[in-house]
Formats: structure tokens, C-alpha cells, sequence
């Protein structure tokens, strides 16, 4: 179980673009849901360097990596990274991680991805109550 800022992170399919303009769909992706750190599962990330590597080679644009991945072996990713973990909490929230969830949120809806933007936009409120929280309340000029 990979772990950021001390909490679990989340599990999500999305496509990569690779280096080599390939584009590589079904990728598991964990995505911390407190600082926005976005790396590709590490149980796969392997088969996933190899692949992208010979689709590069080969000249392949798109291709799924369940060609090379199981099914199974990407499900068991997901299911041990839930995509909506109950009780996370948000001990401290800065606005420099405010602001890479943005990014965030803007390379989802760049890559269409409709439910992963909407999990990060779930976050984002979550991290902007607990960043209310924090602040004294201060009057608008
Ligand atoms: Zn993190």
C-alpha cells in the first residue's frame, strides 16, 4: 500500500501520454488526494515503462495496457485504493497543495476524464473547508 502525506491514496484509471507521443489508455494511476501527486501504480509500473516503450518503438499512437495487463491484476490496484476513502482526514492543507489540486483538476478535464475530475473537485472543496477552518475570518475590501 503506497502512502502520501500520511494517507492512502487513490486508485483511478487514466491514459498516459508518454514522452514519445503514444498514448497509452487504462493506466492505473494513484493519486493523492491531499497534495495532488500523481504517479503511475507501482505494482504495474513495470509492464507499464515497457510497454510505453515498445508502442514508442513500433510507432503504436494508442493502445490499451490490457493488452499487456491482466484485467485482474488492475482491478486488484483499484480495489485496494478505493476512489472514495471513507474518514480521510486533512490535518493541514497550504495553499501551494490548493493549488497543484488545480492543476490537477485542469490536466483531468484535459484529458476528458469526467469522473476523476469530479473526484478532484470533491477533494478540492474538502481541502478549501478545512482551509476555511483554519483562517481567522477576515472582512472583504
Ligand atoms: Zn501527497
Amino acid at each position: 500500500m503506497d502512502f502520501c502525506c500520511g494517507t492512502s491514496m487513490i486508485g483511478r484509471l487514466a491514459p498516459l501520454h508518454t514522452e514519445g507521443g503514444a498514448v497509452l489508455t487504462d493506466v492505473p494511476f494513484l493519486f493523492c488526494p491531499t497534495c495532488g501527486n500523481t504517479v503511475v501504480a507501482s505494482d504495474v509500473e513495470f509492464d507499464v515503462t515497457m510497454f510505453a516503450h515498445y508502442c514508442e518503438t513500433d510507432g503504436v499512437k494508442t493502445a490499451s495496457v490490457f493488452d499487456v495487463i491482466e484485467r485482474d491484476r488492475v482491478q486488484a490496484i483499484l480495489d485496494e485504493y478505493p476512489s472514495r476513502p471513507v474518514g480521510l482526514e486533512y490535518p493541514s492543507v497550504t495553499a501551494e497543495q490548493l493549488d497543484h489540486m488545480l492543476d490537477l483538476w485542469n490536466f483531468a478535464r484535459e484529458m476528458g476524464d469526467e469522473l476523476w475530475r469530479n473526484d478532484i473537485r470533491d477533494a478540492l472543496v474538502r481541502l478549501h473547508k478545512v482551509r476555511s477552518a483554519e483562517r481567522q475570518p477576515q472582512s472583504q475590501t
